[in-house]
């Protein structure tokens, strides 16, 4: 597929004298002619899925990740797809679900896609894909590994959870913390290397889920019914939600890298402009 680069600033009016500019909503005008064709054709759909990644996309990297925040026009962009009807928007990324709605800051309505795929938090409530054969092997192996720790970490709790398990040091010292948390590290590593592991208070947390992002936007579209799909993203990791896209869907690149999208913009300050004007083009609709 041919790759449309950005275009930059070219073309931009908005320091133009004379021209009135709202507070805090982009400009439009730069944007890549095919592209806006795509989102005029997108904006047309029965009901219209917005899936969106959020570092790098929404939100400029920064050192650290905690610190991250979506760009204002970007929050602002979505807020007016929300008040569309038969519109949903989605923030589909690699964090945990929890770290996912803090640093957004979902609004109301927004569905969360968390760990690539295997956390979904919908309306509010948690949920995760079913295992594969293999991620079940792989929760069986964990059992059989973890059998011994707690005889080898006195107080320390092991609690199965659907996808893989929870180990509890709450009430232990430092010194047996650590080794605790070290041990079931090392047990990870060596059998189920590929887990996802989330530090908690008192709580490490592992899950065998194999699900990618292609994985997320596939229950996203079963669950809203969505007609047709947007995502954006900056990733490797997002090629696999725009291999999932079919036509009539709209991928959207974030930033350099190669990608199979044919859309491209340079970063997060162009993704809020293409959501704004999808906004636009949308509401236009007499939605
Ligand atoms: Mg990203």
């Amino acid at each position: 597929m041919v790759s449309r680069l950005p275009r930059g600033t070219r073309g931009r009016d908005d320091g133009a004298p004379g021209v009135a500019r709202a507070p805090g909503r982009p400009q439009v005008s730069a944007l890549d002619p095919g592209l806006d064709t795509a989102l005029a054709r997108l904006a047309e759909t029965e009901h219209l899925l917005v899936a969106l990644d959020f570092d790098g996309t929404l939100a400029p990297f920064v050192d650290r990740p905690e610190d991250a925040r979506a760009l204002p026009e970007a929050r602002l962009a979505v807020d007016r797809l929300l008040e569309v009807s038969h519109t949903t928007v989605a923030y589909v990324s690699g964090r945990a679900v929890d770290s996912l709605q803090l640093a957004t800051d979902a609004q109301q309505g927004v569905l969360l896609v968390g760990s690539h795929g295997a956390e979904y938090r919908f309306d509010g409530v948690d949920a995760h894909p079913p295992l594969d054969a293999e991620d079940s092997e792989r929760v069986t192996a964990l059992a059989r590994a973890f059998a011994g720790f707690p005889d080898e970490h006195p107080g320390a709790k092991i609690e199965r959870k659907p996808a893989g398990f929870a180990v509890h040091t709450r009430g232990l010292d430092a010194d047996a913390v650590f080794r605790a948390e070290n041990d079931a590290r090392r047990i990870i590593a060596d059998v189920a290397p590929d887990a996802t592991v989330r530090d908690g208070k008192n709580v490490l947390e592992f899950s065998v889920l194999s699900a990618t992002k292609g994985d997320g936007i596939d229950h996203l579209r079963d669950y809203t019914g969505a007609t047709a799909v947007l995502y954006a993203g900056d990733d490797v990791t997002d090629e696999d939600a725009f291999a999932v896209l079919g036509e009539g869907d709209l991928p959207l690149k974030s930033g350099e890298g190669p990608t199979m999208a044919p859309y491209r913009v340079s970063g997060p300050e162009e993704v809020a402009r293409v959501l704004d004007r999808l906004a636009t083009l949308r509401a236009a609709t007499g939605r």
